[in-house]
């Protein structure tokens, strides 16, 4: 094979990859899934079959249920985001939207999306933000209310509360179904080896157990 031919080849190959890591171009103006009739699965997608768009009305393009904070967890996040399960009029579109809901003192934990970049709204409140990048450099500060920050697909990155009030964020995301990896319960929720965390962490079997205890689903 020629280089100029290989060449050709790599791109290729790269054009594909960065292709398949986005949501699809939808080719219709919308497409509100039929959850009746179960979901078609291809290696990369899955797919929710459209209903038919005569029957669309008004609501299926609006999600009502962001008025009030969601259920706050004992690390003092409340996140409601949305699906096209609950909010059929997202599907296709290459988006979708959160509501987190920060008590004082509270956190987001380190934890990344695989396939969104993130942009968040501070709506109200004082928020530490901040992101690291690939080469462990930590990009964060103290954003107010009416600023926005933005969270780079597959980075990971985190919140804390650090004002004296409740704080509420908004989150959008570039793809239908972000997906979300919390980093301390992949790490020691989801069943990798001990010996392996031992060695990984320099911690003893006593403290892999301890945090085994404390990230277990
Ligand atoms: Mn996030």
């Amino acid at each position: 094979m020629s280089l100029s031919l290989a060449l050709m080849f790599v791109s290729f190959i790269l054009l594909c990859a960065t292709t398949l890591a986005s949501d699809p171009d939808p080719v219709q103006d919308y497409c509100l899934p039929n959850l009746k009739s179960g979901t078609i699965r291809t290696p990369h997608h899955t797919i929710l079959p459209c209903r038919n768009s005569s029957e669309a009305i008004t609501n299926d393009f609006v999600f009502s249920g962001m008025k009030a904070p969601g259920n706050f967890t004992n690390m003092g996040l409340a996140a409601i985001s949305v699906n096209p399960t609950i909010f059929p009029g997202i599907n296709t579109l290459g988006m979708s939207f959160v509501r987190a809901d920060l008590k004082v003192g509270g956190i987001n934990p380190p934890h990344f999306h695989p396939r969104a970049t993130e942009i968040a709204y501070i709506v109200k409140g004082s928020v530490y933000s901040g992101f690291v990048d690939s080469t462990n450099r930590v990009f964060a500060r103290v954003i107010e209310q009416g600023e926005v920050m933005v969270f780079p697909r597959g980075l990971v990155h985190f919140q804390m509360n650090v004002g004296k009030k409740p704080a509420t964020v908004f989150g959008s995301f570039n793809s239908q179904n972000p997906g979300m990896q919390k980093i301390p319960a992949a790490i020691f929720g989801s069943g990798i080896n001990d010996k392996l965390l031992e060695k990984a962490f320099g911690l003893s079997p006593k403290q892999i157990a301890m945090m085994r205890r404390r990230f277990d689903k």
